[in-house]
């Protein structure tokens, strides 16, 4: 089941499986006490968080990711976002940030989107994760087996006619080949495919 968690600026959310809970996105740096309210809210606490993992790493979409993982939280990377994980680091010192701390890729579990559905199994959600650049090269995308996908700050889908960029073009057409049906984004309202 797909849970929007919203405590900021940006729509993360709480995949339940019948396994585990997986948290895709968090907010800015800084969020973590209101990302604690807003869990306690869905009667979880951090514990209950089985993984997390980012769409990409702009700093509004992974910003209390170290944090988590501090609290013991696993992380989960994929290969196709490696060379981008530390994107955010100047970003948060350039802002002197405070609450910023990096992400420590030694203690993540590295997959590639090949081997996402048979983790994805382990927590007991059927689907998969597949790489779909287009705003960032790093930009993943969960897609559930139910028709539900988060796509993070992919452009939207509503706009797709009038868009130029191939890559988000063939995003969409990797996304849209599983039968999804409706779409949930980092900062818009979802939408339903037609
Ligand atoms: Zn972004």
């Amino acid at each position: 089941m797909l849970t929007k968690l919203k405590y900021g600026n940006t729509n993360t959310y709480l995949i339940r499986g019948t396994g585990g809970n997986l948290l895709v996105d968090t907010d800015w740096a800084g969020t973590l006490p209101a990302f604690c309210r807003a869990i306690k809210a869905q009667n979880l606490q951090i514990c209950d968080i089985s993984w997390v993992l980012s769409t990409h790493y702009h700093p509004d979409h992974m910003g209390i990711t170290a944090d988590l993982t501090d609290l013991g939280v696993p992380l989960i990377l994929f290969d196709v976002q490696l060379p981008y994980i530390h994107f955010s680091d100047s970003i948060y010192a350039k802002e002197k940030n405070r609450f910023y701390k990096p992400v420590d890729e030694s203690r993540a579990k590295i997959l590639r989107c090949g081997e996402s559905r048979t983790f994805l199994a382990s927590l007991g959600i059927a689907g998969e994760v597949i790489h779909t650049p287009g705003h960032s090269e790093d930009s993943i995308s969960v897609i559930l087996d139910d028709g539900n996908a988060v796509v993070g700050d992919l452009p939207p889908y509503s706009a797709l006619a009038a868009e130029e960029d191939e890559t988000v073009r063939n995003s969409y057409k990797e996304i849209l080949s599983r039968g999804v049906t409706r779409l949930h984004y980092g900062h818009m309202v979802s939408e339903r495919v037609k």
